[in-house]
């Protein structure tokens, strides 16, 4: 190491190592004007250039002086962040053990990714010019349309936009210029915001529970304080959120809410514009590029209010921020599971301790870890017990598919009583948690079975698409139309995906309308929108769908909801699958009498004795979550102890392995203190083609796993087989697939 008098400059890359890149300062400007958070063009490699972020100064490098190269361009004017985001950015990415540099840009929108400007287009606005004394110059008698324009201007205390002027006055610049010669006005330029106050229009009056609610959180929004507000379907939740969104907002202040699903965006969008008045921005993967760079601007700069979104939205940086909401806390959708496997929970969570402001979890089936975080009264909880109006909560049917023929997806029973609801012109929700037509494709006479030679598991029958669909790497093939074994034409679907129960419903119902909700069909741009207007209208008498539609919706009108294969959770290799599938159970079940009509939910399973099923119907989420912590408990399982899962993956099928047994030893010659198991192959063994192994670590304490990853990590990524296979570490996983 030498040591010099000119800093270096530590820059962070989009590349998988854990370390950075130093570079020598433009010569138009002198490293002082750098600071961390700022975006630089830097060369990289043999002839390429890259975005790079700047991410401190030292006067020291590895490299000598003479090999260091100089940054190319700066890209911005000022850090993309404030210094405690940035901070949280680096504890982050020690917390994950994932790499600074790929951790800074996946949390950034794209455009400012690929080096486009972060500045807000800023819009030309005039405005009357406040004179110092009282004294202001008059206009001429004869200048009426000096005058007309001066009058629209009053109107307009803060100023209107060049485009608006436009729009409301013809040919007004050659008066404005009058009016600005005589001192009249002003002009100046500001960002352009796109986030539109709105004129709410709707009040509504808290029931005593949501008042109560209301009152614990307002209580106490000066410090980073933990709420779970543990409200079963349909208890007025959400407006107890926009309550508390109003309250932050009228302080001017920012409030976050994040919802599991992209498709509740409109639902929730319409819902803050009836009722606050408030500049909102959205953010999901909906958006395009320059779209979702606008939101982010303006959340960074306080033009917005409200930041809504899903997952990812939590990463943007807020000026003021004064409060975090998680809805549905529990879903697993807010764990990322590729590349930066984060939990958007989580890291709201942090960022409320590092604004020093609450964070708002709230469930009708809160997640066992918070449930645990209240118990260890790191959490508060608030409950709200009561349905809005008094609704009350469905009655549940549990119908024993094992008397059934095997054939038929639907019930008897279930048939019945979807026919009731018709003849009451009320709605059915049917849910199934598999979309396509059938998940396999059998040859009748061999056995043959239709895989994807990529993950050989079954592939799923698309009927619309006529395509066969890979569920696990989205490889698609046209259907045989001959077993390629035994050359029979006679090939059988097996099993039934929601495409398949629309087709089986229509024919038992011809004059319903039926309205199948899932990924396949809410691909294009606001065909949620028009799903949940149809619903709402009482157009559709029957939907089908998948986990998608089991979600935060409220569709008043359904009073009937079937679980049409609620089997799946109770027999899985994944520790989790119980609590996921009561939360899936509770959640779909609450979608059903959330009016004045009670409602009834009907659960198919070939378990109706299953100890699970029957404490979950017999009692309610809470009993069952008891005796899921006990479970876990026992047998030292999250969240009374800490997870890490080490991924491998490759073509060869013996490099993961080998991977993973080098990786024990190295841990093993640093510690004792973890749980390791494995290496084992991964449930789901291979996919698109690469053999899939993983190594779990377990420690009773966080603190003590956290340490042994560090300098293991360190000592992985130096592996040279390390470099010829995939790997990745995920902290916290959410499951083992
Ligand atoms: P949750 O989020 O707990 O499922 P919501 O907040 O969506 O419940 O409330 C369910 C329904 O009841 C919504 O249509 C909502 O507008 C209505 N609602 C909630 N609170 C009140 C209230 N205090 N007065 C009147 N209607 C309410
Ligand atoms: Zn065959
Ligand atoms: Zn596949």
């Amino acid at each position: 190491m030498t040591r010099r008098s000119s800093p270096i400059l530590q820059v962070a890359l989009p590349v998988p190592l854990r370390r950075h890149f130093d570079y020598l300062a433009h010569e138009d400007m002198p490293e002082k004007f750098l600071q961390p958070g700022m975006r630089v063009l830097v060369p990289f490699g043999k002839s390429t250039q890259q975005t790079g972020i700047v991410i401190g100064a030292s006067s020291t490098s590895n490299v000598a002086m003479h090999k260091l190269k100089r940054i190319i361009k700066v890209i911005d004017h000022q850090p993309l962040f404030d210094p405690a985001h940035f901070e949280l950015l680096r504890w982050t990415s020690e917390y994950y053990h994932y790499p600074l540099g790929e951790l800074l840009f996946s949390t950034l929108p794209v455009a400012l990714r690929n080096g486009k400007a972060a500045e807000l287009p800023s819009v030309v606005v005039w405005k009357i010019r406040v004179p110092l004394n009282d004294q202001r110059p008059a206009i001429p008698v004869r200048a009426r349309k000096q005058q007309a324009l001066f009058d629209l201007m009053q109107l307009n205390a803060c100023g209107l936009s060049e485009q608006e002027l436009t729009s409301n006055f013809a040919n007004w610049r050659g008066p404005m210029q009058a009016l600005l010669e005589r001192g009249l006005v002003e002009s100046q330029s500001r960002p352009a915001s796109t986030a539109a106050n709105n004129h709410a229009a709707i009040k509504v009056t808290l029931n005593e529970e949501q008042q109560h609610a209301f009152d614990v959180i307002r209580s106490d929004l000066s410090s980073a304080k933990r709420f779970l507000l543990d409200g079963i379907t349909g208890s007025g939740k959400t407006e107890i959120y926009l309550e508390v969104i109003n309250h932050i907002v009228r302080q001017g202040k920012q409030a976050m809410l994040l919802v599991p699903e992209i498709g509740l965006t409109p639902h929730f969008i319409a819902r803050i514009r009836e009722r606050i008045n408030a500049r909102l921005v959205v953010l999901h993967s909906g958006l395009s590029d320059s779209e979702r760079l606008q939101s982010w601007l303006e959340a960074r700069e306080g033009c917005a209010d409200v930041i809504l979104g899903t997952r990812s939205a939590v990463w943007t940086p807020l000026k003021a921020p004064g409060i975090f909401i998680v809805d549905e806390e529990h879903d697993p959708s807010y764990k990322q599971q590729e590349s930066f496997r984060y939990s958007a929970r989580d890291i709201a969570i942090l960022r409320s301790n590092y604004a020093n402001v609450p964070v708002i979890l709230g469930s009708a089936t809160p997640s066992l870890e918070s449930l645990h975080n209240v118990d260890l009264d790191k959490y508060k909880r608030i409950v709200v017990s009561g349905r809005v109006d008094n609704a009350v909560l469905p009655d549940y049917h549990v119908i024993d598919m094992r008397t059934r023929k095997a054939s038929n997806p639907l019930s008897e029973p279930l048939i019945i009583a979807i026919r009731k609801v018709l003849e009451q012109k009320k709605q059915t929700l049917l849910f199934l948690n598999r979309r396509g037509y059938s998940p396999v494709l059998m040859c009748h006479h061999c056995g043959w079975v239709n895989t994807c030679s990529r993950c050989n598991l079954p592939l799923t029958y698309h009927k619309q698409r006529n395509l066969q669909i890979c569920h696990h790497c989205g490889s698609q093939a046209r259907p045989a139309p001959a077993c390629p074994e035994c050359h029979k034409a006679e090939l059988l679907q097996i099993g039934y995906g929601t495409e398949r129960i629309t087709e089986v419903l229509a024919d038992l119902f011809p004059a319903a309308t039926i309205l199948r909700i899932d990924r396949d069909t809410t691909r294009r741009k606001g065909s949620m929108e028009n799903f949940v207007d149809r619903i709402n209208s009482g157009e559709a008498d029957i939907l089908v769908g998948t986990q998608m539609l089991a979600k935060g919706h409220h569709f008043p009108d359904i009073t009937l909801v079937g679980i049409i294969d609620a089997d799946r959770g109770l027999y899985s290799a994944d520790f989790r699958a119980s609590e996921r599938m009561a939360q899936l159970i509770t959640q779909v079940s609450g979608r059903a009498g959330r009016a004045k009509d009670p409602g009834m939910v009907m659960i198919q399973t070939h378990f109706p004795a299953h100890p699970l099923l029957t404490t979950l119907l017999q009692h309610d989420y809470h009993t069952f979550a008891r005796l899921l912590l006990q479970e876990r408990k026992s047998v030292n399982l999250p969240p009374y102890s800490y997870m890490a899962l080490l991924r491998a993956e490759s073509f060869e099928q013996n490099m993961p392995v080998t991977f993973l047994h080098t990786a024990v030893t190295l841990l093993n010659n640093q510690t004792t203190e973890l749980e390791i198991s494995g290496p084992f192959p991964a449930p789901i063994e291979k996919r698109s083609g690469k053999y899939r192994f993983q190594l779990l670590l377990q420690s009773d304490n966080r603190m003590r796993l956290q340490k042994a990853l560090l300098a293991w990590v360190y000592d992985l990524e130096h592996l040279p087989l390390g470099k010829k296979i995939r790997w990745s570490l995920d902290v916290d996983p959410q499951e083992m697939l």
